[in-house]
């Protein structure tokens, strides 16, 4: 119901001034103060509008930006080591986060961002372990019949019953992401020299070929830095160790010497970058041809759910 118009109505109505409703007209004089306040309209919207602050009042906790990627992001990475062991395809701290939950500092227990609703992920030891065929079959079952809590265990007036984070929010497939490859380049080129990493050949020669004409275009330099941050990951020295941070899937990586590092593998399989990478060195090869009609479509995509979010 659309409480929001109901609360115009009422404010259009100057209750404090009947002065000022013209004296021509009779009938409208005749509605004193007293007998406006008694309006069974009025008293409606008045009743509605006070419900309407109630119910809302545990919403204003948390935020709902499901078109926000960096809001995404930053629920992905409360789910860390230390609060979070499940280790399915299917049960993805990507999941839990596009459906609006993010780790407490409890092990394997997921709250709502807005809602405040708990969810704890209970599976037996023996099954983490899945080390025979049956125990994967339950396993698989048991992730899915929390992936339907995820889904329905928020409460009453959650927004995410409504509308989650759609898939392509986390996709790379924005030319706004090379500008992020930059950043990284900036920041890791900081952070150590070229030699002191070594990666595994993942590029083809054209693809190569391609990253290079886009680095002498915008001033950078083509190397094992600049490969790293291709692939979305931020270099950090922690003492002699070098280490590499994936902010998109939560992954870090500690570098060995003489230890060649796949930028890909190193992952976890639902990253944006595993195949995200590729859209990257197209975009590198077209920008002029990444025209603004695509993102006045998601826009207007986007715009398009939120009327039906909020005005249906
Ligand atoms: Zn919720
Ligand atoms: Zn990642």
């Amino acid at each position: 119901m659309d409480t929001s118009r109901g609360s115009k109505v009422l404010g259009s109505i100057d209750l404090e001034s009947p002065a000022k409703i013209s004296p021509s007209s009779h009938r409208i004089t005749k509605l004193s103060r007293p007998k406006l306040s008694q309006n069974k309209t009025i008293k409606y919207f008045q009743s509605i509008s006070k419900r309407r602050l109630t119910q809302t009042k545990p919403l204003t906790k948390g935020s709902y930006l499901p078109y926000d990627k960096r809001e995404l992001v930053k629920r992905i990475n409360t789910l860390k080591y230390n609060n979070w062991n499940v280790n399915s395809k299917k049960l993805t701290p990507l999941l839990i986060a596009r459906y609006g939950w993010e780790g407490s500092n409890k092990m394997n227990e997921l709250k709502c961002c807005c809602c405040s609703a708990r969810l704890l992920i209970k599976i037996p030891d023996e099954l983490m372990n899945n080390d025979n065929e049956d125990n994967e079959v339950i396993f698989d079952k048991l992730c899915d019949k929390y992936i339907d809590e995820l889904k329905a265990g928020h409460k009453d007036n959650c927004p995410w019953l409504k509308q989650v984070t759609p898939m392509n929010v986390y996709e790379i497939n924005n030319s706004k992401e090379l500008g992020v490859v930059k950043e990284l380049y900036e920041f890791n080129s900081k952070q150590i020299k070229n030699d002191d990493i070594e990666v595994v050949d993942v590029l083809t020669q054209d693809q190569v070929g391609v990253i290079r004409r886009w680095c002498e275009q915008n001033g950078l330099v083509y190397g094992n830095i600049f490969q790293c941050s291709l692939f979305g990951w931020r270099i950090e020295k922690i003492g002699s160790k070098i280490m590499l941070k994936s902010e998109s899937c939560g992954r870090r990586v500690f570098i060995e010497d003489n230890v060649q590092v796949n930028l890909i593998e190193e992952h976890h399989e639902w990253c944006c970058y595993v195949e995200g990478y590729k859209n990257l060195i197209k975009m590198m090869g077209n920008v002029e041809n990444n025209s603004d009609e695509n993102t006045v479509e998601n826009t207007l995509q986007r715009l398009d759910k939120l009327r039906k979010l909020y005005f249906e």
